[in-house]
């Protein structure tokens, strides 16, 4: 015997299974259209952690780059001006 309540969760679930499914705007995800609002929220502060990581890093390997120009520069400047019967190579400081 099956109670009453029980039949009409699952007639609410294939009603809600037809009325269609909403992809989530953030990762493309199906969800049902009770859970997408709260997916979206979550799935919004997940996808702007994730490119704001990802810009950071942009940075990060940026400033890594650029620190390696820098370095670069002085040691083609240090070995342009440098005489080159120098002996106070050791004091250079790089
Ligand atoms: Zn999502």
């Amino acid at each position: 015997m099956v109670p009453a309540c029980r039949s009409r969760a699952k007639y609410n679930y294939s009603e809600e299974t037809r009325n269609g499914q909403s992809p989530c705007q953030y990762c493309g995800k199906i969800y049902r259209p009770q859970s997408i609002k709260q997916h979206e929220a979550s799935c919004k502060s997940h996808q702007l952690a994730a490119k704001a990581r990802e810009q950071c890093n942009k940075e990060y390997e940026k400033d890594i780059q650029q620190g390696e120009l820098n370095a670069l520069v002085l040691n083609f400047l240090v070995l342009t001006y440098m005489p080159s019967n120098s002996t106070t190579m050791g004091h250079i400081n790089v």
